[in-house]
């Protein structure tokens, strides 16, 4: 909140929306490092910008960065470096998140450096001192997919210092995070349900593997993310409110446009609206007879049962 205010003092972004968004990222990256012990281990071999397992999402705000950075239109930036994508949420059900990410392997690094470094996503920020503030290092330091961290082998130490700017990076990612839902979908963060599609994601993964299977899977963890992902790009991207994307990114190479995205980022109002429901009341979207159909419901366990 202190930080924002500094920011929101330094000019307000429907006045000159680039001073605005240096003075909100030149913040960021000073949190990034602020008060921190961490450090990569020399020989990482950037598992995580490399490996398609580890998707990371991305805000409106990291493509306004990578595009200020490099110089280039937002608008070609999210084409070449970026898509909508599907997150699990570390769900073994079948709903999936929708949001913007990063293409993987990670088109930034080059020679395992970070090319957007100073601008790069939060999640990529907050990598991996995040599992020690959420309390969840030791459960995803086992896990198969985290094997070839290093930074994961050994316990992190996270400061009280430290923890306190790990709370601000973590507010100002959720922040970014719905306020980005909002800006492209018109709703908080979208849920789409793929239960019903069973039948098309079984052979979608059969073609994938070439070989044919008949068994009913059990959840969404059972078909591969990459089956998921492409059925949602190929069939559900085009329907509303998804297939508004590209334009509402169009807009944001212009200055008003982002202006409007910078005015909502500040919005306190909003983004208490959209906390409002928190996991009882959130969009979950379902795909059928080529149309898709929104319900709003709660995301726990027992109610995706009686769903
Ligand atoms: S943006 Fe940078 S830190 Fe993030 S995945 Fe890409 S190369 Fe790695």
């Amino acid at each position: 909140m202190e930080d924002q205010r500094k920011i929101a003092s330094i000019s307000a972004p429907a006045e000159n929306p680039r001073q605005w968004l240096t003075a909100y990222l030149h913040t960021r990256a000073h949190l990034a490092s602020c008060e921190s012990d961490f450090q990569c281990d020399p020989a990482c071999t950037r598992p995580g910008c490399r490996n398609q397992d580890l998707q990371v999402q991305a805000s409106v705000v990291d493509l306004l960065g990578a595009a200020m950075h490099l110089g280039e239109p937002v608008s070609a930036i999210y084409r070449r470096y970026y898509s909508l994508g599907l997150f699990t949420e570390e769900r073994e059900d079948w709903l999936r998140m929708v949001a913007l990410k990063l293409q993987k392997p990670c088109p930034f690094l080059a020679n395992d450096l970070c090319g957007i470094y100073p601008v790069r996503p939060l999640p990529c920020i907050l990598f991996p001192e995040y599992l020690v503030w959420q309390g969840t290092f030791a459960a995803n330091a086992g896990k198969d997919h985290f094997r070839d961290y290093l930074c994961l082998k050994q316990p992190i130490l996270l400061s009280p210092e430290r923890a306190k700017v790990m709370g601000k990076l973590m507010r100002m990612w959720e922040r970014e995070s719905l306020i980005s839902s909002f800006y492209l979908f018109n709703h908080g963060p979208c849920r789409l349900d793929f239960g019903n599609l069973t039948g098309e994601l079984l052979q979608a993964a059969a073609g994938l593997s070439g070989a044919a299977s008949a068994e009913r899977p059990e959840t969404g963890r059972s078909i591969p993310h990459q089956v998921l992902e492409r059925f949602f790009l190929e069939h559900i991207a085009k329907c509303p409110p998804f297939a508004g994307v590209s334009d509402k990114i169009d807009y944001l190479h212009n200055l008003e446009g982002q202006a409007r995205f910078l005015q909502l980022l500040q919005d306190d109002l909003l983004l208490r609206k959209l906390k409002r429901g928190g996991d009882d009341r959130v969009l979950v979207f379902r795909f059928a007879k080529g149309k898709l159909q929104a319900k709003k419901r709660s995301l726990s366990p027992a109610a995706y049962k009686n769903y």
